[in-house]
């Protein structure tokens, strides 16, 4: 229990607060019970408010779409462009790379890729963040 005068921690048999020296009485023990119940109490609030905060939030979806990165590639895929758009730059270059080589024969690579992308052979973008379907 504690002192009704000071707050300093008394044992239950002392009769008087060993810093200030006030009388502890048996209602300074209920008050000193009441005060620790307002404690636990404010402290499941603040826990509860806690969650309620934390439930709403939602990390920024920065996800790519799958749908996007696929027309892209079908569409530009000579370019590279919907590899460079999941970030593959390395793949998007050497498509080009192979295109221009090729004389264009070599765009039936990222016309498959872009088959592939869009039939969700393709999982992550070069992060490893799943893709949006
Ligand atoms: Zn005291």
């Amino acid at each position: 229990m504690n002192c009704p005068n000071c707050g300093a921690e008394v044992r239950d048999v002392d009769r008087f607060c060993g810093r200030c020296g006030a009388e502890i009485r048996k209602e300074a023990g209920e008050a000193s019970y009441q005060q620790t119940n307002y404690q636990e109490g404010s402290q499941q609030q603040g826990t509860y408010q806690q969650t309620n905060y934390q439930q709403p939030y939602q990390p920024l979806d920065t996800r790519k779409s799958r749908l996007v990165a696929g027309i892209l590639q079908l569409v530009l895929g000579w370019g590279g462009v919907g590899r460079f758009y999941l970030g593959y730059n390395s793949i998007a270059i050497a498509q080009i790379l192979v295109t221009i080589f090729t004389c264009g024969i070599g765009a039936i690579w990222p016309f498959v890729d872009s088959i592939l992308i869009l039939a969700g052979q393709v999982q992550t973008d070069a992060d490893g963040v799943p893709l949006k379907d």
